[in-house]
């Protein structure tokens, strides 16, 4: 007789590593942070035809302390990469970053003196989504790539949960 066949129903196994990780990326609340044209595709993505809510995640947050996705949808101007920098310091761990479009991801076609060059250089991204704008389909690929991170996460000596 199997193990499964000995525990009585309504008995469920898990580790505890399993259940945090399949909270964590059925809830993920992304900032508010459109900057430029992107911004517009990920408002979208949360409209009635994308219906991001399937995700557990259409609560879109205006504060940081309130969200732990922080979504960088457009160019990152040198004058805003500072404030992104504190509004992501600000964000409580675990957090993720999405870099959604090329502007955001390396300057796009915004290569001068003005454009942070990738918003990789003042924060950690975890998915790089592409496109010039990305489609809301794209978005919502990296978003189930990401939840797909967020599974294989540990619980413990992640660098995440201790910063
Ligand atoms: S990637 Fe294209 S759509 Fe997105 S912010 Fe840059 S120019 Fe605009």
């Amino acid at each position: 007789m199997g193990l499964e066949e000995k525990i009585p129903d309504g008995i469920i196994l898990a580790t505890a590593e399993k259940v945090v990780n399949w909270a964590r990326k059925r809830s993920t609340w992304p900032f508010g942070f459109g900057l430029a044209c992107c911004a517009i595709e990920m408002m979208s993505s949360f409209g009635p035809k994308y219906d991001l809510s399937r995700f557990g995640m259409e609560v879109m947050r205006a504060s940081p302390r309130q969200a732990d996705l922080m979504i960088v949808a457009g160019r990152v101007s040198n004058k805003m990469a500072p404030v992104l920098k504190r509004l992501y310091d600000q964000m409580p761990n675990p957090k993720w970053v999405i870099s959604m479009g090329a502007c955001a991801s390396c300057g796009g076609i915004f290569n001068n003196y003005a454009i942070l060059q990738g918003v990789d250089k003042i924060v950690p991204v975890d998915i790089y989504v592409p496109g010039c704008p990305p489609r809301p389909e794209q978005l919502i690929d990296g978003i189930v790539k990401l939840q797909k991170l967020i599974d294989q996460e540990k619980l413990k000596g992640d660098s995440r949960q201790s910063a």
